[in-house]
């Protein structure tokens, strides 16, 4: 195969705890993650011989280009689709350079793992390109040297997340529901959100084991009863437009909503599609959000086109 077409999808978390900060200065979580249908499209293409430079055919680097529809994701190294390249390519001594193209419509700096899908998608890919064999648990270990939230990306669907993100357990899916996502012209770094979380005096938990199991019961009401983010006391607290927007998608129908992952990005759970879709209209002409989807779950992370 020389080319191939892969769908990198968004995470949301329904629910997120932080346990504790570790000494190493990572912090323990507790997070039910679950894929949803608004996605990256990658395609990967081997670079032909004759497409190379001298100096990159005499190069002990690999040779990774990346292109983007996008007017601000810098296309080098800092690319977390390049250091997802350049890993598995060192890994498996791949000689022949390969080409890139993303077409990026998650949010970028959102808290829907945009980069992390990214990265995830490009271990798939590569893994059919060069017809590697790797196992999931293989690319899982590798993709937590790039980021936290890599190996759930890699596995994708409905989980409860733990440790760092590297202990996975999969959950069922969710009933059927529609969801509202909204993201504020804001962007939040995720590194800023732990950085000034107090996760030693938190006042309050999310019932996270009781998600799980509502989640196996099937109800939706068990899982809207009980969203929660720790993570909202930093992040809403520096951005009160976050509220604001909660309490808009919940005056529209939402049976809860909630910030996703450090945020800025807030959903909102809709039984009925026609609620969602005039929840959507509502908030387009508040304006407290830039970029708004009507979506829903999604099955897993990365899939071929
Ligand atoms: P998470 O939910 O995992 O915290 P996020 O949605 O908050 O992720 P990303 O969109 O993954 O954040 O981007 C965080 C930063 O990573 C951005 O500022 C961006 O410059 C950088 N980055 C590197 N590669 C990518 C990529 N392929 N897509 C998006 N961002 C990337």
């Amino acid at each position: 195969m020389e080319q191939l077409t892969r769908k990198a999808y968004a995470k949301i978390n329904l629910g997120l705890d932080v346990l504790r900060r570790r000494p190493d200065g990572y912090h323990e979580v507790k997070m039910i993650m679950q894929t949803v249908d608004i996605y990256d499209t990658l395609t990967f293409r081997k670079l032909e011989e004759r497409e190379l430079s001298e100096k990159e055919k005499s190069s002990t680097e690999p040779v990774i280009r990346i292109y983007s529809d996008h007017e601000t994701l810098p296309c080098n190294k800092s690319n977390l689709i390049y250091k997802a390249a350049a890993l598995v390519m060192k890994i498996y001594e791949i000689k022949s350079g390969v080409a890139i193209t993303l077409e990026k419509r998650i949010p970028i700096a959102a808290g829907m793992a945009g980069g992390s899908t990214d990265a995830a998608a490009v271990f798939h890919g590569l893994n059919e390109l060069f017809e590697l064999g790797m196992s999931p648990d293989e690319m899982k270990g590798m993709g937590v040297t790039i980021g936290a939230d890599v190996p759930y990306c890699i596995m994708g669907g409905t989980a409860l997340s733990e440790g760092i993100g590297e202990i996975l357990t999969r959950l069922p899916a969710p009933p059927k529901a529609y969801l509202l996502v909204a993201k504020p012209d804001i962007n939040v770094s995720t590194k800023f959100v732990y950085e000034n979380l107090h996760a030693d005096t938190l006042s309050y938990h999310p019932d996270i084991d009781g998600m799980a199991a509502a989640l196996k019961e099937g109800s939706l009401k068990g899982i809207t009863d009980r969203m929660g983010n720790v993570l909202e006391t930093v992040t809403e607290k520096e951005y009160p437009v976050i509220a604001r927007i909660k309490e808009e998608m919940k005056k529209a129908g939402a049976e809860n909503a909630l910030m996703s992952g450090s945020g800025p990005t807030v959903f909102g759970i809709y039984r009925q599609k026609e609620i969602a879709q005039k929840a959507y209209g509502i908030l387009k002409e508040q304006g407290l959000a830039k970029q708004i989807f009507v979506t829903e779950f999604a099955a897993s992370c990365t899939d071929e086109r």
